[in-house]
């Protein structure tokens, strides 16, 4: 079989990458091992242009969310689904110097921060002593209905095969890579954190870290909303389900929900939460976080076939649409990559 990307991976990163290029006429064929607990499959998919305890911009918020919305709308209209919603998150603050900072941020004319006109609207619902402020225009992502989707679409075309990929397999030339009966011009990486024992790329600076969350019922909350205090909660795609998360591991024993995080999360939503719920499933995943919070795109600068997509962190569903809208210019075009995120970064790491 010969195709011209051969696709190691289908979380956000895969899909994207997999969908421009295909609407660039190019053929592809994604491998995926149909991990359940992959980072995209257990994420929120919350788009959100703040960060931070200093309610900081996001890095390219700006560009990035427009890009986001314009992408998963044309991935919508042509799945015939809808993906991404606009949503605001109501920010209850936990101390009083959080609410100073928002306070602080507000006047200096932050875009995305804006005070909430009427501080006891969320007092049936919600237990809060520090007043609260609204942060938008924020987005979720209905992230496994976009997975699940393309999933069929690459099925029915005959673009995927669900194993697990073996890199010690493959042999690249200058001009083709051969993977078992597949010759293709090129290979990139979405592995996700998988990418952190990849042959060619495990000497990027990955930082990757564990993260869980709670999913549950309520029936009679607002869904127009994201709501935070410590955690978030966010509605999720099917009517009357949240997602409540999360936290972040650097050091963990294993990928899989853990009691200490039930415990905390459960507690924290009984303590906040007035409103009747009931917990129906309990995940974690692990992030593929970068030391410098910055993401892997490009090439592999001692081969040129061997590219990667990763290092996507907090924020798959924002970055992810740019980025991998960038590596399809680059790979059909020849058109550069923002260096910030090129891994040519780390030629030195990786010419090692
Ligand atoms: C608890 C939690 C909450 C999060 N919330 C948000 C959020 O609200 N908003 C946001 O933007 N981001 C969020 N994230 C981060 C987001 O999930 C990631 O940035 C993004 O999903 C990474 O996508 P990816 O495609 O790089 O990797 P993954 O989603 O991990 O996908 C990698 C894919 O590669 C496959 N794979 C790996 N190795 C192999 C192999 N050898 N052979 C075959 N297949 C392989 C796996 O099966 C998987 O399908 C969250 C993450 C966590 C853990």
């Amino acid at each position: 079989m010969q195709v011209d990307v051969l696709i190691v991976g289908q979380g956000i990163c895969g899909t994207l990458l997999s969908w421009f290029l295909h609407r660039e006429g190019k053929s592809v064929l994604v491998v995926d091992a149909g991990l359940e607990n992959s980072s995209s499959k257990v994420a929120a998919g919350v788009i959100n242009p703040v960060t931070g305890r200093r309610y900081t911009t996001s890095w390219m918020a700006d560009e990035l969310m427009d890009f986001a919305g314009v992408t998963y709308a044309t991935i919508a209209e042509e799945l015939g689904t809808p993906l991404l919603y606009k949503k605001s998150i109501i920010d209850f603050f936990p101390t009083p110097q959080m609410r100073n900072t928002f306070i602080e941020r507000l006047t200096e004319n932050d875009t995305y921060l804006y005070a909430y006109p009427d501080q006891n609207h969320f007092n049936p619902i919600f237990q809060y002593d520090f007043g609260c402020g609204e942060i938008g225009p924020a987005f979720t992502l209905h992230l496994q209905v976009l997975l699940s989707q393309w999933q069929e679409k690459l099925k029915q075309r005959g673009q995927l095969r669900t194993e697990q990929f073996r890199p010690e397999d493959v042999q690249h030339e200058d001009d083709a890579v051969h993977y078992h009966d597949i010759v293709a011009r090129k290979i990139v990486f979405c592995e996700g954190t998988g990418g952190t024992s990849n042959p060619w790329f495990s000497l990027l600076p990955f930082s990757s870290n564990k993260g869980e969350a709670l999913i549950l019922e309520c029936d009679s909350l607002d869904r127009q909303h994201i709501y935070k205090r410590g955690m978030l909660l966010v509605p999720l795609a099917s009517e009357g389900l949240f997602w409540l998360g999360s936290n972040y591991q650097w050091e963990f024993e294993d990928d899989k929900p853990s009691p200490t995080f039930y415990q905390t999360a459960s507690q924290l939503l009984s303590q906040w939460l007035k409103l009747p719920f009931k917990i129906v499933d309990h995940k974690a995943a692990v992030r593929p976080a970068t030391l410098e919070r910055r993401p892997f795109v490009g090439f592999h600068p001692q081969f040129p076939n061997i590219g990667i997509l990763n290092g996507m962190g907090t924020k798959g569903a924002s970055l992810a649409p740019f980025f991998a809208h960038q590596l399809a210019q680059h790979i059909v075009y020849d058109f550069p990559i923002a260096p910030e995120a090129d891994v040519h970064r780390f030629s030195r790491i990786l010419s090692k």
